[in-house]
């Protein structure tokens, strides 16, 4: 069968960057989870869909037939490239909102599991392991303290040109967390046979290591 190995954690935990670099380094293809919830909740604000208002049914439709593309490194609602506009924290808090909602967890699923392809799949976001596959041969939990992960997301914004508060980005990733674990469905969590990884300590390289050597015992 197809390999995939999932790396879920919290937010700016890492897991973006080492699963891109591990996908690379096994020739693997790349699912980024976390993109497609922002892409629905930015959709949902396109079509004037609060989502405050949690419209489940609706958004859920959206994201059942959301024309995401990931090409050429960049990521694509039908015409309009939107690497950006996901990107921001005010994108990631909706993404957290909508993905709270079960319906839209569901109408994501086919999509995800499309990405599962030869020669193999590296997946990163909340619910890789748990939910999405849930046989993977590797589960990697990627965290680290809020501390550091608040201090990455402030220099990450700084190279960018973008003034930050790295006490309100703090603040900001905790709530994210704080819901993400606390939803009825697909809770943030590891898995039971996931292996956990704290990458306080470490570079992205490093942890990067660490999971394929992993990979490959
Ligand atoms: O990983 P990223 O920060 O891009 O994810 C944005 C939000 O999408 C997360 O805070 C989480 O609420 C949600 N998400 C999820 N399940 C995933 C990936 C992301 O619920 N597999």
């Amino acid at each position: 069968s197809i390999p995939v190995i999932c790396i879920d954690g919290p937010t700016a935990s890492g897991k973006g960057t080492v699963a891109a670099s591990v996908a690379e380094r096994l020739g693997y293809h790349f699912l980024d989870s976390g993109a497609l919830y922002r892409a629905t909740a930015l959709a949902a604000t396109r079509a004037g869909i609060a989502i405050e208002t949690a419209e489940e049914t609706r958004i859920a439709e959206l994201a059942r037939e959301l024309p995401v593309r990931f090409e050429g490194g960049r990521i694509w609602l039908g015409q309009d490239d939107v690497s950006d506009a996901i990107r921001t924290e005010e994108a990631g808090m909706k993404a957290s909102r909508v993905s709270a909602l079960p319906a839209v967890r569901a109408a994501l699923i086919a999509l995800q599991h499309g990405f599962r392809r030869l020669p193999g799949l590296v997946a990163d976001g909340r619910d890789m392991g748990t939910v999405i596959f849930p046989g993977a041969p590797l589960k990697v939990f990627l965290t680290a303290s809020a501390e550091c992960r608040a201090e990455r997301r402030y220099k990450q914004l700084i190279s960018k040109g973008i003034s930050a508060n790295i006490l309100d980005l703090r603040a900001d990733l905790e709530a994210r967390d704080a819901r993400d674990q606390s939803r009825a469905v697909a809770p943030l969590t590891p898995a039971q046979d996931a292996l956990l990884l704290d990458s306080s300590a470490l570079t992205a390289t490093q942890a990067a290591a660490q999971v394929l050597d992993w990979w490959q015992a």
